[in-house]
């Protein structure tokens, strides 16, 4: 599956807010249009309540980058660490105001991502919603899934700074997960993984999902088909494409 978001030329929504002056009340006027900035960084900048799935019972804070990038494999080294070190710094906020926080980088319309410009969102709430959303994993749930996909042979990285890995139980076709012990770690595998995916399967869709745990933990969930979509955590998957296989086109590639 494509990434399907068009090229904005100059109409992007985010590289308009970067462009615009910041007032001393760290406002952003732009137009009739007003964001407030949480964070700022040559790398990145944190907009404060913008497109909330819950209204005013949730937050929800993009961090943008200062360049207009599609995609998180195309960032720098100092870049991708800034956008995952204001991500894990929003999102240590949000979960000390709300009960259910939701880290993730949505790259392609086919996963939901509406602006063609990277972005992370940080979603929270205090509803009381249905759907499973505890992402948390622990050390020993961690740890064994580490030994699965090492008996399994579906290690990409195993260093004493990041583990990366298809996972031998995904929730989506080639989900990778990566583990690292700080955010400039994270992001350096992240993005090794992202590019081996990109040059192994083509420049599909994908979103990135920071885990809570403890060591720092994301999935990389790729969408390889049109079909197989399911919300994840359900405890069922749709897996159209064996992990090992995976494995096996990210060694080669
Ligand atoms: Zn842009």
């Amino acid at each position: 599956m494509r990434r399907t978001l068009p090229d904005p030329g100059e109409r992007c929504v985010f590289c308009g807010l970067a462009a615009t002056p910041v007032s001393v009340t760290n406002d952003i006027q732009n137009g009739d249009d007003v964001s407030h900035l949480e964070r700022d960084s040559p790398f990145s900048f944190v907009i404060a309540n913008r497109w909330s799935p819950f209204g005013p019972a949730g937050g929800a804070d993009l961090v943008i980058t200062r360049r207009h990038v599609t995609d998180f494999e195309s960032l720098g080294s100092d870049e991708s660490a800034d956008v995952l070190t204001a991500m894990l710094e929003v999102r240590a906020r949000h979960r000390t105001e709300f009960r259910r926080t939701l880290a993730f980088v949505n790259v392609g319309l086919e996963v939901n991502g509406t602006q063609p410009h990277l972005h992370g969102q940080i979603v929270s709430t205090n509803v009381d919603v249905t759907a499973p959303v505890s992402m948390t994993v622990d050390a020993t749930s961690l740890d064994e899934d580490i030994a699965l996909a090492r008996q399994h042979g579906l290690m990409l990285k195993d260093s004493s700074e990041s583990v990366s890995y298809v996972a031998w139980a995904p929730t989506t076709t080639g989900e990778i997960r990566v583990v690292a012990q700080d955010p400039t770690n994270l992001a350096e595998a992240l993005r090794a993984a992202i590019t081996d995916l990109v040059h192994a399967f083509g420049s599909l869709a994908y979103n990135i999902v920071l885990l809570h745990g403890p060591r720092l933990v994301a999935q990389i969930l790729p969408r390889f088909t049109a079909v197989g979509v399911l919300p994840p955590y359900f405890g069922m998957a749709v897996i159209m494409i064996p992990p090992s296989d995976v494995a096996n086109a990210l060694a080669l590639g």
